[in-house]
């Protein structure tokens, strides 16, 4: 998914911690680009807590029902210095990029784009003939890339196998890192996690996590309570570094995401679709593909026009911290 905001806040990441109690981050609605567009729903970045560990953006979208709805269609757009994370609750998405690679998705199973150095790609709804179904539901989420590794060779992963903990009341699909000793496949750059919890209507559960990471939770469908707090659809509670485990409630079944990772030390400019160490690594990305260059490549068989990127702001992009009071 691209971030299709005409003008784009300019928006960074990185520091050391501060605040350390549990903090409920309400969604903002974002369209993604067009009067007609579908909206999402963006806990990350938030204003005062603009990463998760690596994790850098979250958008949430659906239920949406495509024989009224607008199908996704996001057109070619570049990523440098970060992974795409795509996950479904419902429906299908295809992926291309410009390595060639062409990937539909369904529920339970992960597209990871590491865009590295750089990257071109589309996502979109199938065609009608092509649908197995007219629901759509999921995230989108984008993990940081640290310096060392901020401009790898691009690649793309499909995981269709990942490893799944179930308990009393709970269930866990591992979609990124390892949650008690089961690990997911994916290609982490940064010590961090992501899994996708479903609680039974009625039950409760705890979840073993790694005391040094920081951690938030997702409600994606159905309120749930995480350690005694409400958490509503689309709403995220951040957790602190320093515990052992989360317990997860719900009344009505719900699915929630938890996600986490190692307090980012580093400070980023992320503007647009671009993760940079600095201003003017995001604007020699910007002009490259503004001029189409070979650094992103081309997504040959989508129907239609490459996203453009929006003007500069014309100040200095500027590196900054993982909250906002770190940033200055
Ligand atoms: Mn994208």
């Amino acid at each position: 998914m691209s971030n299709l905001e005409t003008r784009p806040a300019e928006t960074a990441c990185g520091g050391a911690s501060v605040a350390e109690e549990p903090e409920l981050l309400t969604p903002r609605e974002v369209p993604l680009g067009g009067p007609r567009a579908m909206t999402v729903r963006r806990t990350l970045p938030h204003r005062e807590r603009r990463m998760v560990g690596a994790w850098c953006f979250v958008d949430h979208y659906g239920p949406h029902d495509l024989t009224t709805a607008t199908p996704m269609d996001v057109p070619p757009h570049p990523h440098t210095g970060l992974q795409t994370v795509s996950w479904l609750l419902e429906g299908e998405v295809l992926h291309r990029d410009s390595l060639g690679s062409r990937q539909m998705i369904a529920p339970g199973q992960l597209n990871l784009m590491t865009a590295g150095h750089g990257i071109a790609h589309s996502e979109e709804t199938p065609v009608p003939e092509r649908r197995t179904t007219q629901a759509l539901s999921g995230v989108q989420l984008w993990v940081a890339l640290p310096e060392a590794s901020r401009s790898v060779p691009p690649h793309f992963e499909h995981h269709a196998d990942l490893p799944v903990l179930a308990s009393e009341g709970l269930r866990a699909q591992v979609v990124m890192g390892s949650v008690d000793g089961a690990a997911s496949d994916a290609a982490t750059y940064s010590p961090l996690v992501g899994a996708d919890v479903t609680v039974d209507a009625g039950s409760s559960g705890r979840l073993p996590l790694e005391p040094s990471f920081e951690h938030a939770v997702l409600a994606m469908d159905g309120d749930v309570v995480v350690d005694g707090r409400r958490v509503g659809i689309g709403e995220m509670l951040y957790l602190p570094p320093g515990l052992r485990d989360v317990s997860l409630e719900a009344e009505g079944s719900a699915r929630a995401l938890l996600i986490g990772g190692e307090p980012f030390d580093e400070h980023i400019v992320m503007w647009w679709n671009f993760v940079g160490t600095d201003h003017d690594a995001i604007v020699a990305a910007r002009e490259m593909w503004e001029a189409q260059d070979a650094r992103f490549g081309t997504v040959d068989d989508y129907d239609g026009r490459w996203l453009h990127a929006p003007a500069l702001p014309n100040s200095r992009l500027k590196a900054r911290g993982r909250t906002r009071s770190q940033s200055r």
